[in-house]
């Protein structure tokens, strides 16, 4: 049993208030790993008196001092590379195959932002004035628990480049991963205070920090229903929000895709982290002219993922996060049937032989735009099949959601998939593709997947506030 009893607080882990105690779970087993001590609004209010403090004589600091400091970090990260790979593993299910990669992924983020800090106007000589982009002071970065360490590093980084100071509450359900990168964070000699990071739940920790008069920025990723909670409960003292949010993103097979390429990467598109990524793309929007070859196609690619041993380098699938995540899945997949979706493969209950909260990848077929599998975010391995006539008609099912975050196009014409692009409302779009290798591109959504942006610039420009000085 691991016990994560600390939190970090001004360059120190201190015990926390808080009296709550919540389990640890390990999801392929569904057996208890170890507990986690939360903090309270107290934890909050030293952590942001930290913060507070810290800013003084961090936001002066100079952008060598910053880019060393962000050097430094990613080492850290770096040199932790096994443990938190493990602890992603155990405690949040994530396949060897997926985790290898993020640890440096996350990792690369800071050194990205030292590379968008160098070329970023923070001062812009006019005839009679400058502007100078002040930072605007304390950030709180709230987090879910898919991918944490990552979402963490992306709200981070951008504060250090900036010389703002950050409160991080991260997901009640990633304090293994949490403990290892805080020691990282600690290990990177970055000034005391400016970074503080304060275990708990969403309705204490997560609301102290959106309602607290001395933060100036929330930076949120997670549901749509949490970011509108924290949108209203920051509107009290107009804080910037930063909401990056759910999506239930649409993959476009055009008329003339090469069916043999599109329907696997659908497949790795739609069960990415085994369905539980905002951007997977779950309702797959195809010529009904060509339903009757896809469907074998689909059938046969997705009933070959190999679920289970997370350590194998084959496995593609692992478990739901939780008891509560897997129990989501089912009643969706339940309201697939009852509303008259046809199972093409998968369904309710276990993958044969395992336990844990391991759901089965699942695809609908018959699928039309008004049932619930295609309107709500479900956070699990199921895709939901939807037919098209015409081309507008795709565009328009396409973009027949509250969503906006991320959006696929598969075709042989990349100018006929890039006009649909256009045409799709949504954060970004990608062609023949499931990965953007742009680092230095923003990523944020449309509509209700969330309000400004994270990376490069455009994530550096969420910290700052313009002061014109004239003579
Ligand atoms: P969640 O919204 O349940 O929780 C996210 C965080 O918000 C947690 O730290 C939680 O403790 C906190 N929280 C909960 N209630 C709160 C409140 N009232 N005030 C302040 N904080 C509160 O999301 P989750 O289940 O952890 O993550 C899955 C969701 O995140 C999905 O909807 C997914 O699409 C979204 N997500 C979005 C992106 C993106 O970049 N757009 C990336 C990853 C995940």
């Amino acid at each position: 049993m691991k016990t994560i009893n600390k939190i970090y607080i001004n360059g120190a882990f201190t015990t926390p208030h808080g009296k709550e105690i919540l389990p640890i779970f390990n999801p392929s087993t569904g057996d208890r790993i170890g507990d986690v001590y939360l903090g309270d609004e107290t934890d909050v209010d030293e952590a942001v008196k930290a913060a507070k403090a810290a800013f003084k004589t961090f936001s002066k600091t100079s952008l060598k001092e910053r880019g060393d400091i962000l050097v430094r970090l990613y080492e850290a990260m770096i040199a932790r590379e096994d443990d938190l790979n493990a602890t992603a593993i155990e405690e949040y299910g994530s396949p060897i195959t997926a985790t290898k990669g993020r640890t440096r992924y996350s990792a690369q983020i800071f050194l990205d932002a030292k590379e968008a800090m160098e070329s970023f106007e923070f001062e812009t000589k006019l005839e009679h004035a400058i502007i100078v982009n002040e930072p605007l002071g304390i950030i709180a970065a709230i987090t879910p628990w898919n991918a944490d360490y990552t979402h963490i590093c992306s709200k981070l980084a951008p504060a250090i480049a900036t010389g703002c100071t950050m409160v991080i509450k991260p997901s009640e359900l990633s304090a293994l991963q949490t403990q290892i990168l805080t020691e990282c964070f600690d290990a990177a000699n970055v000034p005391a205070g400016v970074i503080n990071i304060v275990n708990g739940t969403g309705t204490i920790v997560g609301s102290a920090l959106t309602r607290h008069k001395d933060v100036a920025v929330v930076t949120f990723t997670g549901s749509t229903n949490v970011g509108k909670l924290i949108e209203r409960s920051a509107t009290e003292t107009l804080k910037r929000v930063v909401l990056e949010l759910g999506g239930k993103s649409p993959n476009v097979l055009l008329e003339d895709a090469d069916l043999e390429k599109a329907i696997p990467l659908a497949i790795a598109i739609a069960f990415s982290n085994s369905g539980q990524a905002c951007h997977a793309g779950t309702r797959l929007i195809v010529p009904e002219s060509r339903i009757e070859e896809i469907k074998p196609l689909l059938k046969k690619h997705t009933e070959a993922l190999k679920i289970g041993d997370l350590n194998s380098q084959e496995t593609y699938i692992g478990p739901m996060v939780s008891q509560k995540q897997y129990e989501t899945v089912q009643r969706y997949i339940k309201s697939g049937i009852e509303e008259g979706a046809e199972l093409l493969t998968g369904g309710l209950g276990h993958p044969d032989g395992l336990e844990g909260f391991y759901a089965k990848p699942t695809v609908f077929i018959n699928v039309n735009t008004k049932m619930t599998i295609a309107q709500e975010e479900i956070f699990g391995p199921v895709l939901a099949v939807i037919t098209y006539k015409t081309e507008e008609e795709a565009i328009e099912i396409a973009n027949d959601t509250i969503y906006g975050l991320s959006a696929y196009v598969s075709s042989c014409d990349i100018d006929k998939a890039r006009k649909v692009a256009t045409q799709i409302i949504s954060g970004r779009v990608l062609i023949n593709t499931a990965v953007n290798k742009e680092n230095k591109a923003p990523f944020g959504g449309f509509k209700q997947s969330g309000i400004g942006r994270t990376s490069g610039a455009y994530g550096l420009a969420e910290y700052v506030e313009p002061k014109v000085i004239a003579v």
